[in-house]
C-alpha cells in the first residue's frame, strides 16, 4: 500500500505579503523536494474543500462565516491578528488546507493509502475555536481528528506535534475530551507561551514536553522517548495525526532549537511505530511550520521518505 500526497494550487494563493515567513514559497519548496524519482510512488491527490459540517465540528459557525465572508479584493489584505492576515485567496486556501487534512484521513481509513501527507497552507495548530492566530485560520489537525471520529467512528485519535511552537489551538480543542490526545514537543519559552509541562488535559490526554532554547536533537529525542511516546502508547490511538512542523531545525529563523535534518527522520519513524502498534499503521501528517526553505525541503523529503519506507 502506498502513501498519499495531498495538496492544491489554491494553497499558494494565500498571500501574506512580501516579508512574511509563512509564504507560498514554503509550499513550492516542499513540493519541489518531492519531485524526484524516489517519490514517484506517491499517490498525488488534490485537496478538496472542507465542508461546513467538517469545519463546525471544531469551529463555531459564526467563526467559519467570519473567515469565509472575509475575502478582500485582489491585492488587498485584512489583518486577523498581529501576524495573521487574509488575502483574496486565503479563504479558499484555508478550506483546501482543512479539506486536505480531512481527505488524508479518508485515504488511510478507506485503505487505499497506509499513510498520507497533506502539503497545505495556511497551517493550523495555533488557530483557536474562535480566533485566527499565529499564521493559522482553521485548526486543520483537529478538524481531521474530529472527522475521523464522526465519519469513521474511531474511539481514540491522537495528534502528535513536533513543530517548534506549541499548538495552543489543538490543545485547547482537545483539553476536555478524553477521546482525543495531544502530545507536543516545543521550545519553551517561545510563541505562543502555552505548553508548560503542567498542562495535562482532563485525563492526562494532553502531554507537553517543553524544551529550552538551544536544545539539541538529543534532548528532542529524549523528550519524545521518555515523555510523549510512553503516554501515547498508554492512550493507544486508533489513528495517528501528525502536526508536522519543521521549524525546530537549527537553520530555522523563527526559533532556537538545534535539530538536524536527520532528527525529523527519527521522529517520523517513531510516530510510524506508534501507528503500527495501535492504529493498523494508519498515519496522517499535516504540514505546519518550517521557515528556512532549504531545511524545510530536506526535512520534508526525509519525512516522506520514511513514510514510503514503512
Ligand atoms: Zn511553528
Amino acid at each position: 500500500m502506498s502513501v498519499a500526497l495531498i495538496t492544491h494550487p489554491a494553497c499558494l494563493e494565500h498571500d501574506t505579503g512580501p516579508w512574511h515567513p509563512e509564504c507560498a514559497d514554503r509550499l513550492r519548496s516542499v513540493l519541489r523536494a518531492l519531485e524526484g524519482e524516489e517519490f514517484l510512488p506517491l499517490l498525488r491527490e488534490l485537496a478538496p474543500l472542507a465542508t461546513a459540517e467538517q469545519l463546525t465540528r471544531v469551529h463555531p459557525a459564526a467563526y467559519v462565516a467570519s473567515i469565509l465572508d472575509n475575502r478582500p479584493e485582489p491585492g488587498e489584505s485584512v489583518p486577523l491578528d498581529a501576524d495573521t492576515m487574509m488575502s483574496a485567496g486565503s479563504a479558499e486556501a484555508a478550506l483546501r488546507a482543512a479539506g486536505g487534512a480531512v481527505h488524508a484521513v479518508d485515504a488511510v481509513m478507506e485503505g487505499w493509502a497506509r499513510a498520507a501527507f497533506a502539503a497545505v497552507r495556511p497551517p493550523g495548530h495555533h488557530a483557536e475555536r474562535n480566533q485566527a492566530m499565529g499564521f493559522c485560520l482553521f485548526s486543520n489537525a483537529a478538524i481531521a481528528a474530529r472527522h475521523a471520529q464522526a465519519r469513521w467512528g474511531l474511539a481514540r485519535v491522537a495528534v502528535l506535534d513536533f513543530d517548534v511552537h506549541h499548538g495552543n489551538g489543538t490543545q485547547d480543542i482537545f483539553f476536555a475530551d478524553p477521546t482525543l490526545f495531544y502530545g507536543s514537543s516545543h521550545q519553551f519559552p517561545c510563541y505562543p507561551g502555552t505548553g508548560a509541562a503542567g498542562e495535562r488535559g482532563v485525563a492526562g490526554n494532553v502531554v507537553n514536553a517543553p524544551l529550552p532554547p538551544g536544545a539539541t536533537g538529543a534532548q528532542f529525542r529524549a523528550a519524545w522517548a521518555d515523555i510523549i511516546l510512553p503516554a501515547v502508547d498508554r492512550f493507544a490511538p486508533e489513528l495517528v495525526i501528525v502536526s508536522a512542523g519543521f521549524d525546530a531545525h537549527k537553520a530555522d529563523p523563527l526559533a532556537q532549537l538545534r535539530l538536524e535534518t536527520a532528527d525529523f527522520g527519527w521522529i517520523t519513524e517513531q510516530l510510524l511505530a506508534v501507528a503500527g502498534r495501535h492504529a493498523k499503521g494508519r498515519l496522517v501528517s499535516v504540514l505546519e511550520g518550517g521557515y528556512d526553505l532549504d531545511a524545510l525541503a530536506a526535512s520534508v523529503a526525509l519525512h516522506v521518505r520514511a513514510l514510503l519506507r514503512a
